[in-house]
């Protein structure tokens, strides 16, 4: 047979999903495996959302509906956003797609030309560069300063005349830090100057600690190149929805739009009006959730600390990052081989030598962990 596409073959499994994996396949062989290399709150879908999925089945809205999402959910998406972030983009230019991960990738595809770049972050979450690869763009990494995890002048020497897109991350997945002010300022003046499109990925808005919440689409001057990408896995833990949207200049969601007519059509109708339950119902649900992952948070970061390992700041998503000092591959592979606790190494976020912990696990199990962990590196050779 023919060799399958060469692009695909030089890409790597998502590494989040791949550990995860590994990790039920433990269990079910019956190892007592303690999984935190997922990002996933572990929370029930909120009843009043569920709710209003089931009513829309019973309802009959189980057609194909506004390739770009019911009209119903793109109006309150967008009345979120002036609400919350400040960024003033009607419903014609929310692009409501099957989770955050599907948007990012169309708005690749809507955007990108062949081997123009896009300058990705690091510590970067798995899926952006193979999502500017399948595109046909051309990756370029930049590390962040990983002592405050912000952002500096150094940014400029990754612009180069084929730069097209920055993709921000804030909270950031893997490392819980937010970005400051002052280094969003600096990524709107570069996307300013050099005619640049920022992608904003605020999945983990809701979930912030510490700091507030800023949206580059708010910036002066940045609403007419900025795509903010959102969703509603993480703030009302309705990761297996798949909902997640887009906001975009007209020309960009249009763009979007056919990418999506011409592959998914668009997400499942009836999960599209439980997804507007979520943004238009009581709201103490997030709350609720967001307080449960502080308390978590507070006791995973101190229990490391206590064990001697440097965190990132941990300001928001649910994420310890932990800098090991040490070959994270081998560590990982050792903590859930011998201490059966599963985590995702640095090197999958393009950072050696950390290991990212999710904390979106109950209480006593994340104890567990953290025992188990302790122990493993109190003996360790
Ligand atoms: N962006 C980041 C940073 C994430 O961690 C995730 C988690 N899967 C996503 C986007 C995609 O989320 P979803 O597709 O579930 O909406
Ligand atoms: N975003 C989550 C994570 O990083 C979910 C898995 C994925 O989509 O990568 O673990």
């Amino acid at each position: 047979m023919k060799p399958l596409s060469e692009k695909i073959s030089s890409i790597p499994p998502s590494a989040t999903i791949e550990i995860t994996d590994r990790a039920r396949r433990m269990k079910a062989e019956g190892t007592d495996v303690i999984s935190l290399s997922i990002g996933e709150p572990d929370f029930d879908t909120p009843r009043h959302i569920t709710d209003a999925c089931i009513d829309a089945l019973n309802e009959g809205k189980t057609h194909y509906e506004a390739s770009q999402g019911i009209p119903e959910l793109r109006e309150a998406i967008s009345e979120k956003l002036k609400t919350d972030n400040e960024v003033d983009i009607g419903a014609s230019g929310i692009v409501v797609a099957c989770g955050a991960k599907n948007n990012i990738y169309e708005a690749m595809e809507a955007c990108l030309n062949p081997c123009e770049e896009v300058v990705i972050i690091d510590p970067s979450w798995v899926s952006y560069e193979p999502a500017v690869r399948i595109a046909g763009g051309v990756p370029v990494h930049h590390s962040l300063n990983e002592k405050g995890f912000q952002l500096d002048d150094s940014l400029l020497e990754k612009i180069t005349a084929k730069t097209k897109m920055v993709i921000l991350n804030t909270p950031s997945n893997p490392t819980g830090s937010v970005l400051s002010k002052d280094s969003l300022n600096l990524v709107a003046d570069i996307c300013r100057d050099n005619d640049i499109i920022a992608l904003s990925d605020e999945i983990y808005e809701k979930l912030i600690y510490e700091k507030d919440h800023l949206s580059i689409g708010s910036f002066d001057g940045m609403d007419d190149r900025t795509i903010t990408i959102n969703g509603f896995s993480k703030a009302y833990a309705m990761t297996g929805w798949r909902i997640g949207y887009a906001a975009a200049p007209q020309d960009m969601a249009k763009a979007m739009t056919k990418v999506q007519q011409h592959t998914i059509s668009h997400p499942a109708t009836f999960a599209m009006w439980g997804a507007v339950a979520a943004l238009k119902g009581d709201q103490s649900c997030v709350a609720d959730m967001r307080a449960e992952f502080d308390s978590r948070r507070k006791y995973v970061c101190g229990e490391l600390k206590s064990m001697g390992f440097t965190v990132a700041p941990a300001e928001g998503a649910f994420y310890a990052f932990v800098n090991i000092n040490g070959d994270d591959m081998e560590r990982g592979d050792r903590w859930l081989s011998e201490a059966h606790v599963a985590t995702t190494p640095g090197t999958a976020f393009n950072a050696p030598g950390w290991i990212r912990i999710s904390y979106a696990a109950k209480m006593d199990t994340l104890k567990e962990a953290m025992r188990r962990i302790r122990e493993f590196e109190d003996r360790r050779d």
